[in-house]
């Protein structure tokens, strides 16, 4: 089974995307996890990607569909995958379309996490991570059961994006209204978008994705 999840930064998409990973054997494909570790490891392309990442704006459409094309091509995405951010912009779903036909691939659902953008400000700054095993938290909506201590791996540190912060959230939310929100018509012109309630509680959320997907 392979999905794409839409929605704007802070929807939800990666909390969701880690269950359905564990619930459904499939592999999590987050654009934005893979150029974080490419800005990490110092490479050529995380030069390129780190400063428009931290300015809020987004990385080269030819960037990120080779990125994609060569993960999908990986063994563990054989049983399914979650793209996770990706497409962001028309170029982007009509390379995967191509990419797909290419590579024999369906795309058996696409879900929109539908979200108010006042929420957004508040789930982006409240947003961090298990340093240790990457478990997501929330300062207000998903706190570790004990205090400091990851529920998952024990852990006790954790980091925050460096662009989680009130200034790029603006420009991200504007990135995504002039160029994510179109594919939203393009997935739903082709009548096979669904909508969930991403305002939601994050176990909400999960039931409606699982009535979903069965
Ligand atoms: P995205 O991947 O779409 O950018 P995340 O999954 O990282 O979003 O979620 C952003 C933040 O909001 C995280 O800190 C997460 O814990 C929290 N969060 C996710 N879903 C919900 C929800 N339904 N209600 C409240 N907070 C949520
Ligand atoms: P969020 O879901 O919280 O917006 P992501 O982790 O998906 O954040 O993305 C972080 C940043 O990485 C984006 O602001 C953008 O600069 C870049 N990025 C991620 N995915 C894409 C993509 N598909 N196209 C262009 N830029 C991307
Ligand atoms: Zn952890």
């Amino acid at each position: 089974m392979n999905l794409i999840l839409l929605g704007p930064p802070g929807a939800g998409k990666g909390t969701q995307a880690k269950g359905l990973q564990e619930r459904y054997s499939i592999v999590q494909l987050s654009t934005g996890d893979m150029l974080r570790a490419e800005v990490a490891s110092g490479s050529e392309l995380g030069q390129q990607a780190k400063e428009i990442m931290d300015s809020g704006g987004l990385v080269s459409d030819d960037l990120i569909i080779n990125m994609i094309s060569s993960r999908i091509d990986q063994d563990d995405c054989k049983n399914g995958f979650i793209l996770d951010g990706f497409p962001r912009t028309t170029p982007q779903a009509e390379a995967l379309d191509k990419m797909l036909e290419e590579k024999s691939f369906v795309i058996d659902h696409v879900i929109e996490l539908k979200v108010d953008d006042d929420a957004m400000v508040t789930r982006i700054t409240g947003r961090y991570t298990c340093a240790g095993c990457g478990a997501g938290y929330h300062d207000e909506f998903q706190k570790p059961k004990e205090n400091g201590v990851c529920d998952k791996c024990g852990g006790t540190e954790f980091s925050r994006r460096a662009d989680d912060n009130a200034e790029t959230v603006r420009s991200r939310l504007e990135a995504y209204h002039d160029q994510t929100a179109p594919i939203v018509s393009y997935y739903g012109d082709k009548g096979v978008m669904k909508s969930v309630d991403g305002m939601a509680s994050i176990d909400e959320v999960k039931g409606q994705l699982d009535a979903i997907l069965g």
